[in-house]
């Protein structure tokens, strides 16, 4: 490997979720130039999922992985600790390994970026004479909320979710109190206080990626960039260099899935997943079934075993498969729906799905990467928020950008009834409701398209990051040899 290569460190926290937008964006860097890239995994090694992308990541090998040394944090959390408070500690128990892994590298990394759960490894890329960025892989809504976070921490009293009035962020788009992220909904919680420590650790390095792009959000970015009020929080610059999603680069071999939406009339079959970690309960997984069954539509659905503990508990495992044919699926259906819908375990290529032909719809829990991944397959939606920010995501799909329907109660307060879910499909597959969105789909595909070809807005950011990037490396570099 030259020496003389740019040499840039992504720092990714544990879950699927992170990791393959930090891959995606390592990928994205050493293609856009000529950039050695580094990623540095914090692993649970818990998820299949996670261990067959870090044996085998998708694509042509562009980039370097390295695993950080396992951290135990079980002395640390209990049955009760939320997600974001077990990422935080993870990372945090994982620093000292950071630090080595980096110190042993043969040709040391000249530039850090971190994701949204890695702010706190900042510190590091000071005593490695580092620039530092973090890397969001969700909107610029999301990160104007929690960059002004702590802000709101002040001004608001009471429980976000008790506010009659939407939450004001200066410049940007309001906030209702029910769409906030899942870490606002509890300010006991110490969630909570790891979520505003981490907006404050957001303003604190020397720019922010986000994996959006201009013509999606300008209201947001322009108020992240010019509004007083919140410039006096985000200092630094901010970068849309999105959309980055997964190339879809099938198997050589098609799998029996593929062959069989080969064999289905285009645009014809919903898919239908909660992301890499979404559960729920197990009424409303008898619910789904029945109004996946009352639309009479063709589906693919990946299923999970029903939750207790809240929809993102499979978070660090993945989730459990179904044993035989379950009393939450109602009787029969495996066999009726045996001709026209493929109930999958736990996990599928979902980026090959997405892209298919005979896709025609894709209920979803608004991950942003799934919903990424859906735009830039001109796939339709069904809004189905689960937990962190995908209320919000949902809210933007389906009230601002027109692309997607969804349920009249948050799925995640009340149980989405057979009948609504049976209209929700026919109105993406049949409808035509589903037809406008399509076509708006569409044109969002091809703006998405126009950001990151050459000379498009994400490209030229993507340029202007490389370049601050190198700048700043070398004032650091001069500054200690003073
Ligand atoms: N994913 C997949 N197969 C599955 C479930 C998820 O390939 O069965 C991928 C999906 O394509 C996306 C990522 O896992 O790239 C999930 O990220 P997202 O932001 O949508 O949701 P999260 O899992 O973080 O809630």
């Amino acid at each position: 490997m030259d020496s003389r290569k740019l040499h840039i460190a992504i720092l990714s926290s544990p879950g699927l979720g992170h990791l393959i937008p930090d891959l995606v964006l390592g990928n994205r860097l050493a293609t856009h130039r000529d950039v050695k890239v580094t990623i540095l995994v914090i692993t649970t090694s818990s998820s299949p999922a996670e261990s067959q992308i870090l044996k085998a990541p998708f694509g042509p090998k562009l980039v370097d992985i390295l695993e950080i040394p396992p951290v135990d944090i079980s002395h640390l959390i209990d049955a009760n600790t939320k997600v974001v408070t077990q990422l935080r500690i993870m990372v945090r128990e994982a620093l000292p390994g950071v630090r080595s892994t980096i110190a042993g590298m043969e040709h040391r990394p000249d530039v850090f970026i971190g994701d949204l759960f890695c702010t706190e490894a900042f510190p590091i890329a000071i005593e490695f004479g580092m620039p530092k960025y973090v890397y969001v892989p969700s909107t610029a809504w999301f990160t104007a909320l929690i960059t002004y976070s702590p802000l709101l921490h002040e001004e608001v009293v009471g429980e976000y979710v008790d506010q009659t009035e939407p939450l004001k962020i200066p410049g940007c788009k309001p906030i209702r109190p029910e769409d906030v992220v899942d870490s606002m909904l509890d300010r006991n919680d110490q969630q909570y206080r790891e979520y505003i420590r981490q907006g404050t650790e957001f303003t604190l390095g020397d720019g922010i990626l986000i994996n959006t792009w201009e013509d999606l959000e300008p209201i947001s970015l322009e108020g992240l960039r010019k509004n007083k009020y919140l410039h006096a929080v985000v200092k630094s610059p901010v970068y849309p260099i999105g959309p980055l999603r997964r190339v879809n680069e099938p198997a050589g071999q098609k799998s029996d899935l593929i062959k069989w939406l080969d064999m289905q009339p285009s645009k014809s079959v919903i898919f239908v997943s909660f992301g890499s970690a979404g559960t729920l309960s197990a009424q409303q997984i008898t619910e789904l079934a029945w109004g996946l069954e009352l639309s009479k539509q063709r589906f693919i659905w990946v299923v999970r075993s029903p939750s207790k503990n809240g929809a993102d508990e499979s978070f660090f495992t993945s989730g459990s498969s179904l044993d035989g044919e379950p009393d939450y699926l109602p009787e029969g259906f495996l066999t009726r729906t045996e001709k026209t819908g493929l109930v999958i375990q736990l996990w599928a290529q979902q980026m090959e799905i997405l892209s298919h032909p005979a896709i025609g719809g894709f209920l979803s829990h608004c991950g942003w990467n799934s919903i990424l991944e859906s735009i830039t397959s001109s796939v339709p939606m069904i809004a189905w928020p689960l937990y962190s920010e995908q209320r919000l995501n949902a809210t933007m799909l389906a009230e601002e950008i027109g692309v997607a329907v969804r349920p009249k109660v948050l799925p995640t307060k009340k149980v989405v009834d057979r009948e609504e879910i049976g209209k929700m499909v026919r109105t993406v597959m049949e409808y035509k409701e589903g037809k406008v969105m399509r076509d708006k789909v569409k044109q969002l595909k091809i703006s998405a398209e126009n950001a990151l070809n050459m000379g498009g807005s994400s490209y030229n950011t993507m340029c202007n990051f490389l370049k601050d990037a190198e700048m700043r490396l070398r004032s650091l570099k001069s500054a200690s040899q003073k």
